[in-house]
């Protein structure tokens, strides 16, 4: 192979695996999306599926396993800096993809800053444990002595990750967030197209050393009988055409193990004019921004572009001038030269699928727009995968049927005019499901009414006008904490989404037992599990000394009419509850005065702290309050404050979460709730 040809290696059982080049040994040629030169191979055949699978569910896996998600959270910030670090070389790969500097922010800081989101997620919103509690306990019996709770523990096989080409580093760290946090290794496999890129990413994965061997592997090329393979404790996450989801998920073995495959398809996704966002209004020139970044950014290779345009009847005209009008200004070129606005689509087999596709919307609607004037600018002879932006006008939307149903994945969209709200939705849903549907529009009425007639068909709704403009992040954006996905047409799968993501690589279990059993299994003390008590009070030890379901017993302190009155007036809540007999003694749910929840509170922390200063550091919250019983005068209270769950933060403090349950004298609970504490490891 010629030194200045890429050869995409494989990564497989801790080793790189050169390409081949000839096709009988399963190398296939990728090509420079500017000139159409070839630019590598990809492929080799002599690799070892069958081991790489083996080595993920038994290498890797337990590798992550062992981890718990605060340690596999705290990996995925260690690797997005190291790449962040030498992501420069992405963008220079990215120019031989057709992609300006600005296509590979959204690739590769996109993919970079998903998995820093998902690092953050990781340890704010999961366990510092290896099991995840799905909701609350449910009491099962009558005594308590039999509850139940749903779980999420980690699949214990392998994330097979497919991509499309448009997002070679975005695509591959979007899926590997969710399914490295959750704890279960990858096999990832990029489209060929683009390997090279992600192989470049994948190369700084390994160097960053943040994730045990085994955690992720790399095809170059063909996944040979990998999904013949496959177990009930795999899960495949693929994103490309609607074509090949549904080859590949008819595999029967995938069907005969049920084994989930989350699709992530093309879809026909719209963006819609205000009735109100007339021509003049700033919803206007919006509208008309957001559809020109869509048509031209990455060519218009993303999934999530606006693909239909509609607009009131009244307005298709000017909508028709002003994005013509803007598409005239745009810099078609290479992609390397900074005044480009939009480089070549990937490949010439690309631009050659796009210009027959275009040639069919053609049959049901008229060219407005097809950038027959434009130059191509900095390239000679272009051999590669220039297209320039095509506009479409349908005039009956109707009766079309190709418009709503063909993707040209490249810079081509089409106008159509709607009547009303219902044409509108009907419209909008005539694409059979999508990723994102847009909104612009300033009227929150016209919002509510098409979010209501159309929101089932689709993964996101983006609505955007004046008030939200300068902060918005634009339609086609999917951000980690939204979901990302659509019914129908994209493919019924979800990515994203915050922990959401996580979720489809865990097995969720109904555990049934004793309080004790479920304490044990979820490392989280719940109420009516054993509890034990110590010698010292549990404000003097630190976060390591503490055991969970360890509890402290208070004094007790009767209240007095002198207290409710005191509190009344020292705060200034003297509602008629606290303060007027009559006036409470007429409300269904008092005796007559009862005092403030807020000094029952007060009270409880009164009787429950231990002064000195301590492990201690600070008091950062209360969940859960629950106000079970009013507490009148001449009541008295005590409180069992109990180690319920420690979460460690960073080296020197964690998060106690304590169960706080107040009582009167005759042991019926008034209140519960959870008290947040953080400690310092040490007592000392
Ligand atoms: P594609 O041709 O469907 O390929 C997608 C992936 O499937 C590639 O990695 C491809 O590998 C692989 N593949 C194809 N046949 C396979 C087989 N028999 N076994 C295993 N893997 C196989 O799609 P694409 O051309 O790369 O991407 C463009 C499409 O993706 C567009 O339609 C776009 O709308 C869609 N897309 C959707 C999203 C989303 O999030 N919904 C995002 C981006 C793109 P090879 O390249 O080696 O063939």
């Amino acid at each position: 192979m010629s030194a200045d040809l890429i050869n995409v290696h494989s990564y497989s059982a801790g080793s790189w695996l050169p390409s081949m080049q000839m096709p009988d040994k399963g190398g296939r040629a990728i090509y420079n999306a500017v000139d159409g030169q070839i630019l590598g191979f990809a492929g080799n055949n002599s690799l070892d599926i069958e081991a790489m699978h083996q080595h993920a569910t038994d290498v890797g896996g337990a590798g992550l396993r062992a981890m718990g998600f605060h340690g596999r959270a705290r990996a995925l910030k260690a690797m997005a800096t190291h790449i962040n670090a030498h992501k420069e070389r992405l963008y220079t790969l990215g120019y031989m993809a057709g992609a300006t500097r600005g296509d590979s922010w959204i690739d590769v800081d996109g993919g970079i800053g998903t998995l820093f989101a998902y690092a953050s997620k990781g340890r704010r919103e999961l366990p510092d444990s290896t099991v995840f509690l799905d909701g609350d306990v449910e009491q099962l019996s009558r005594k308590g002595s039999f509850v139940g709770q749903h779980i999420c523990t980690p699949k214990l096989g392998v994330g097979i990750h497919i991509n499309a080409f448009n997002f070679p580093v975005w695509g591959m760290l979007e899926k590997l967030a969710a399914s490295l946090l959750a704890g279960v290794p990858a096999i990832v496999k990029p489209a060929t197209d683009t390997c090279y890129i992600t192989e470049a990413c994948f190369r700084l994965m390994v160097e960053s050393d943040a994730f045990p061997e085994g955690s992720f592997q790399l095809i170059a090329g063909s996944t040979g009988n990998l999904l013949d393979l496959l177990g009930p404790q795999d899960v495949v996450s693929f994103t490309g055409s609607a074509q090949t989801a549904l080859q590949l998920r008819s595999n029967r073995n995938l069907l005969q193990y049920s084994i989930p495959f989350i699709a992530e398809q093309d879809s026909l996704n719209a963006s819609v004019l205000g009735p109100d966002a007339v021509n003049g209004t700033p919803e206007f020139d919006l509208f008309v921004d957001e559809v020109v970044r869509e048509m031209t950014t990455k060519a218009g290779q993303k999934c999530t572009a606006i693909r239909r345009i509609m607009a009131p009847d009244n307005q298709v005209e000017a909508v028709k001038d002003a994005i013509a009008d803007r598409l005239q200004s745009i810099n078609v070129g290479d992609p390397a030269l900074k005044e480009t606005d939009m480089g070549p689509l990937v490949s010439a087999a690309q631009r050659n699928n796009v210009l027959a596709i275009n040639q069919q919307i053609g049959q049901e609607a008229d060219t407005v727009f097809d950038g027959g004037t434009l130059a191509v600018n900095g390239v000679e002879g272009a051999e590669g995968g220039f297209v320039r932006p095509t506009l479409f006008h349908c005039p009956q939307p109707d009766a079309a049927d190709l418009v709503h149903r063909l993707e040209a994945f490249g810079p081509t969209s089409t106008l159509m005019g709607y009547q009303d709200t219902d044409h509108v939705c009907a419209l909008l849903n005539r694409g059979g499901g999508s990723l994102v549907a847009s909104l612009i529009t300033h009227d929150s009425g016209f919002a509510r009414d098409v979010v209501a007639g159309s929101a089932a068909w689709h993964g996101r709704f983006y609505i955007n006008d004046r008030t939200s403009m300068k902060e918005s992040t634009g339609h086609g954006s999917p951000l980690p904490h939204m979901v990302h996905g659509g019914p129908g047409r994209a493919g019924g799968g979800e990515e994203l989404g915050g922990i959401r993501a996580v979720m489809h690589y865990m097995q969720r279990t109904a555990i049934q037992g004793s309080p004790d059993m479920l304490s044990a299994v979820g490392h989280t003390w719940i109420a009516g599990a054993k509890t034990v008590e110590t010698d010292s009070h549990p404000f003097t030890r630190g976060f390591d000394a503490l055991k969970l379901g360890e509890i402290f017993y208070s004094p007790s302190r009767t209240i007095t009419l002198d207290d409710i009155e005191h509190f009344a007036h020292f705060t200034g809540d003297t509602f008629y509850a606290h303060m007027d007999e009559e006036a409470a003694k007429a409300n269904p749910f008092f005796p007559g005065r009862v005092a403030h929840g807020y000094l029952l509170l007060s009270f409880a922390a009164g009787l429950f702290v231990q002064p000195d200063p301590g492990p201690v550091l600070a008091n950062t919250g209360l969940s859960d309050l629950v106000f079970q019983k009013p507490v009148a005068a001449k009541d008295t209270i005590r409180v069992e404050l109990t180690v319920r769950r420690k979460t460690r933060r960073n080296d020197d403090y964690g998060e106690v979460r304590w169960h706080v349950a107040l009582f009167n004298q005759d042991d019926e609970a008034v209140a519960t709730y959870t008290l947040h504490t953080m400690n310092q490891y040490q007592s000392g």
